[in-house]
């Protein structure tokens, strides 16, 4: 029988989650969802110089926001917890120590300003220095030195590293569930900091540990940690446990250009990277909560960068995402962001909304602008113009008419208004206080009867009414706005209009 389904999100709290993160989010969801299987997330902080106070509790925030929210993870059932791995540093130790007692691993006292001198002079002579097997025995560790020499500098409290021996000659073909089999040359590979004297591991031994402690069954991340393969394939078979399955998602790429979407990207061109707002004292980075993007549009448009169904279908439910998510699917090439298709996203979410469901999110909206209204009000005038926005927020722009007059009307449209014009305003007002009923459909046909009837053309009317009623040549059906905002005030605006312009 296979392994159960355990799959894991291992951010690293160093800043506000990029949507990249939160795609491998989703991506773990998914398929731990479909696979009845159990989605956990590990905080790891081992590098505490990277260390961002708020980073943490931000990832929470994003994940709850969007819906997918940790089986397991800090403070919620913690079955191989503690889930920080700050928290799990005396775990680590041994495992280094066991590396070294098998001969997977050696001490390396090497100082920085060694090190640094080395990779200096390399450079001057045109390559790259490299901490592998054709420099290590010469180098100032423990396969060089005595094993008194190692224990009296470790008693005498020197600053050590713990680095992996990579073993040499080997091609490691490993297998990536999207990419296939992948190759790689070990002794190209670097013998890799391991765990440091100050007790703290890296992220490669910490993930290891962690990931095999945790019953971690598949790992899927980031193409970015696809050049961490062989280590971690070579710590398995150090430590004789058994390796889980791997699958790199593609990177997400630029809208235009070349290369990586990165977190800088959005602010330069004006879209958000982030699921949530994320502020410091120097500057603030826009986040798709606060754009106004619901949560299902952003889980759906992240699903499709870089996966989709074999068919032609966009759009999915979370609950249609795991139904349908299969990880044979992904693709190998980067996926290009496209934040004008997020828009459109936002828009589809929008527009299956109940107009109900909408005003009760529109509402505040025009309370801010000082406007007392009902929600009743509000059902009908979203009726009106929800076909046409992406946002709740853009509702007040396309509706602001239901709710007061306009104070400028377009000029193009009002040049050629002359004393006729106005006449026709005057006796518009005059049919209008006649009708007892105020529909849409009996104003229409009163007022197009009249119009008839005394072979007035139907341009010459309707056009300023809009104008009068609206500021501009835009706006639903006329009759129906007409009926909306009421005979009082559709008089005093056409009596606006003729004083004003
Ligand atoms: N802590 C790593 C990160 O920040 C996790 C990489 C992995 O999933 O192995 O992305």
């Amino acid at each position: 029988m296979s392994k159960p389904v355990r799959v894991r999100f291992a951010p690293s709290p160093t800043g506000p989650l990029h949507i990249g993160g939160v795609r491998t989010a989703l991506f773990n969801y998914l398929f731990a969802k479909k696979n009845g299987g159990t989605f956990y997330l590990r905080i790891e902080d081992t590098d505490q110089t990277r260390f961002v106070p708020g980073a943490e509790a931000y990832i929470f925030e994003a994940l709850e926001w969007l819906g997918i929210a940790p089986d397991e993870t800090v403070g919620k059932n913690e079955k191989f917890g503690p889930y920080r791995q700050s928290e799990r540093k005396a775990i680590y130790k041994e495992y280094a120590e066991q590396l070294i007692a098998n001969g997977w691993a050696y001490y390396a006292f090497d100082s920085a300003e060694k090190l640094d001198e080395l990779r200096k002079q390399a450079e001057a002579e045109g390559k790259t220095f490299i901490y592998n097997h054709t420099v290590r025995e010469q180098l100032d560790n423990s396969l060089a030195l005595s094993k008194e020499e190692v224990d009296q500098r470790i008693a005498n409290g020197d600053a050590f590293v713990v680095r992996f021996k990579t073993p040499t000659n080997e091609v490691l073909e490993l297998n990536d569930i999207i990419r296939g089999t992948v190759k790689f040359d070990t002794n190209l590979l670097d013998d890799k900091v391991l765990y440091k004297s100050d007790g703290m591991p890296t992220y490669h031994l910490a993930n290891i540990v962690d990931d095999h402690l945790m019953e971690t069954s598949h790992v899927i991340r980031g193409e970015e940690w696809l050049p961490s393969l062989p280590l971690h394939h070579l710590l398995y078979k150090a430590f004789q446990w058994e390796a889980p399955e791997f699958a790199h998602l593609p990177l997400i790429l630029k809208p235009i250009g070349n290369g990586k979407l990165s977190k800088r990207d959005g602010d330069k061109m004006g879209f958000p990277v982030f699921p949530l707002e994320w502020k410091t004292e120097e500057s603030t980075s826009m986040g798709y909560r606060e754009q106004g993007y619901f949560p299902e549009a952003v889980v759906n448009f992240l699903a499709l960068l870089g996966w989709n169904d074999g068919t032609e279908k966009e759009l999915f439910s979370l609950d249609e995402l795991v139904a349908s998510f299969d990880l044979a699917r992904v693709n190998k090439s980067g996926a290009k962001f496209d934040p004008e298709k997020n828009k459109w996203f936002n828009h589809q979410y929008l527009i299956t909304k109940s107009d109900e469901e909408l005003a009760v999110l529109f509402a505040p909206i025009v309370k801010e602008k000082g406007i007392a209204t009902t929600l009743d009000y509000l059902t009908k005038v979203i009726a009106q113009v929800k076909d046409r926005a992406n946002f709740v927020t853009d509702l007040w722009n396309l509706s602001d008419y239901f709710f007061v007059a306009p104070t400028s009307y377009d000029e193009k449209a009002t040049k050629k208004w002359n004393e006729e014009t106005k006449g026709l305003l005057q006796k518009v007002i005059e049919q209008l206080n006649f009708y007892a009923d105020f529909t849409s459909l009996t104003i229409e046909n009163s007022l197009k009867d009249w119009m008839t009837a005394n072979e007035i053309g139907m341009g010459k009317v309707m056009q300023p009414l809009r104008l009068s009623l609206v500021g501009e040549l835009k706006g639903p059906h006329l009759f129906d706005i007409i009926e909306m905002i009421g005979k009082e005030e559709t008089i005093k605006r056409i009596e606006k209009a003729i004083a004003k312009v």
